[in-house]
């Protein structure tokens, strides 16, 4: 059996270079400058977009402040907000084609992935939908005959999202409708790598009858774009999805105006396997959990930490299912793993695999760049690193890349100390078919999400955030709609009861 399974180039046409623009109080607006973003896997240009400077940041801002002051979107009852939403909801799946093409371009992701991620994407804008006529307060009936007093949920106000390119269309959907949900206004950007399907969302939610300023789009960099959405005062909340390095920034930057902030940040998620376990489920996940997206998602299963018991056999069925899994042309419908977002990144990521080889850990499968038939060399090889030690960089930092490492452990407390030496809690997972085993593993493991029995199913239903330095906050369900709401206690006296302050005589 050769190493690996490729997918050479399909020879697929590429449809003609898109335009992008800011959307900035309902009208499209362009840049002195533009930047362009060469697809990953083919090696052309794929979009050129307006590229944003501080005069569009602020337009954008005011825009979206004007518009949540006069309260057109906020104002409006929530079934109406909700019926905005259903219509985004089934434009959305509507246009799934599109949308999936330029996002296979311009992020390297499959062809058939995007298509899921688009059309899954809908199911979040229904179910924030949902929550919108959910909103509700605390009443308190019972503080003396004379009082009643409520806490009622207000939205937070204008909301800057910004938003990486792993999973652009995805994300944004994670955030937006949830915003909007509340009564929130918003300024979004995308990462300049990944910036049309934002862009496409900015004309659906015109068509779907959302008021001109309630979402404004602005294109380009981190700074000065990301850093004004961060730093201005008439923002009142940052949601950021991206590294753990730029999250530290976006902090620095809200603390001046002390306004709210929301963090899904990196992870270096963990999975152990006790030797119980369903085996052959778990050989099949862990080889999703680290190839999926190549490696490039926060809840990439980078780290698995198994039992001495079943390690050998264990690294010898990953290593067999590895060769299987198809790596090439995300064009390619067969094709379930694309292509390294940039060249840098793809070096960064045999940096590690070289440095662990280095000191001593042995790579069992894969380790170096790939060049896919017909298309550039911009792929890397399915990698399995074995005899890794905790203290490795490997074992440690969020590679992002196809490449596994292997630890592993004698006993249950052993192998929670290896998954929580770590500045990550993002998820984790636990296979057994012992109840008690993964319920310990459960409430022992430092993460925002665990997995047992599985790893990355989710719902729209079923919260998502990260503990320690993989971020703050929560994402979709009704966690998710909260963080987009202010709490305001009112309190109220009924009648002239309470005797004055102020004697008079
Ligand atoms: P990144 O941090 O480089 O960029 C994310 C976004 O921030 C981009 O839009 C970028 O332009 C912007 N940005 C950059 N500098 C900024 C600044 N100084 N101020 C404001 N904005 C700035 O991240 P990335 O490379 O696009 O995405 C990969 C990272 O995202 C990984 O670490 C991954 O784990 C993380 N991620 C986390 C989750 C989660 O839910 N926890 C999901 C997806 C990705």
């Amino acid at each position: 059996m050769t190493e690996m399974t490729l997918i050479a180039a399909s020879g697929t046409a590429l449809p003609p270079v898109r335009v992008n623009r800011h959307l900035i109080g309902g009208a499209w607006r362009d840049s002195a400058e533009q930047s362009e973003r060469v697809s990953p896997s083919h090696g052309v240009v794929v979009s050129r977009s307006a590229l944003g400077t501080e005069v569009e940041a602020r337009a954008a801002i005011a825009a979206a402040r004007a518009a949540f002051d006069d309260g057109r979107w906020s104002g409006l009852p929530a079934r109406a907000r909700a019926a905005v939403l259903l219509k985004v909801a089934d434009l959305i799946e509507a246009n799934v084609e599109p949308f999936a093409l330029i996002e296979t371009l311009e992020s390297g992701k499959p062809i058939t992935q995007s298509r899921g991620e688009v059309g899954g994407a809908a199911d979040l804008w229904r179910h924030a939908a949902a929550l919108a006529r959910t909103i509700e307060g605390d009443s308190f009936n019972g503080l003396g005959a004379d009082i009643l007093a409520t806490v009622l949920k207000e939205p937070v106000g204008v909301v800057s999202i910004i938003t990486p390119w792993n999973f652009p269309f995805w994300i944004l959907s994670q955030k937006l409708p949830f915003a909007l949900a509340a009564g929130c206004t918003c300024v979004v950007k995308p990462s300049e790598m990944t910036p049309s399907t934002t862009a496409m969302l900015g004309a659906l939610l015109a068509e779907a009858g959302m008021p001109a300023g309630v979402v404004n789009i602005v294109l380009g960099y981190g700074d000065p774009v990301g850093n004004v959405m961060t730093a201005d005062p008439g923002v009142d909340m940052v949601s950021f999805t991206g590294s753990t390095a730029v999250g530290r920034l976006i902090g620095r930057g809200a603390s001046d105006t002390l306004k709210k902030v929301a963090l899904e940040l990196g992870g270096k998620n963990p999975q152990v396997i006790f030797p119980d376990a369903d085996l052959d489920s778990a050989a099949d996940a862990v080889v999703f959990g680290v190839y999926f997206n190549v490696g490039q998602c926060c809840n990439s299963g980078s780290r698995i930490i198994l039992h001495e018991d079943i390690a050998a056999d264990f690294i010898a069925r990953i290593t067999d299912l590895s060769r299987h899994v198809t790596f090439g042309d995300p064009l390619d419908p067969q094709t379930q793993v694309g292509a390294i977002v940039t060249p840098e990144h793809g070096a960064r990521i045999d940096g590690y695999v070289q440095a662990a080889a280095a000191a001593g850990a042995q790579v069992v499968l894969g380790g170096g760049p790939l060049v896919v038939p017909g298309l550039g060399a911009q792929f890397y090889r399915p990698t399995i690193v074995t005899g890794v030690t905790p203290d490795m960089a490997i074992a440690r930092e969020e590679v992002f890349g196809p490449v596994l490492t292997v630890l592993t452990f004698r006993t249950l407390d052993e192998a929670l100390a290896l998954c929580n030496d770590s500045d990550y809690g993002l998820s984790a997972g636990v296979w057994s078919e012992n109840v008690h085993t993964c319920l310990a593993f459960a409430r022992g493991v430092q993460a925002g999400t665990v997995w047992t029995n599985t790893w990355m199913d989710g719902f729209p239903e079923v919260t998502f955030g990260g503990m320690k330095q993989s971020g703050q906050g929560r994402e979709v369900g009704r966690y998710g709609l909260e963080e987009f709401l202010e709490i305001k206690s009112v309190v109220m006296r009924i009648g002239r009861t309470r005797a004055n302050w102020v004697k008079t005589r």
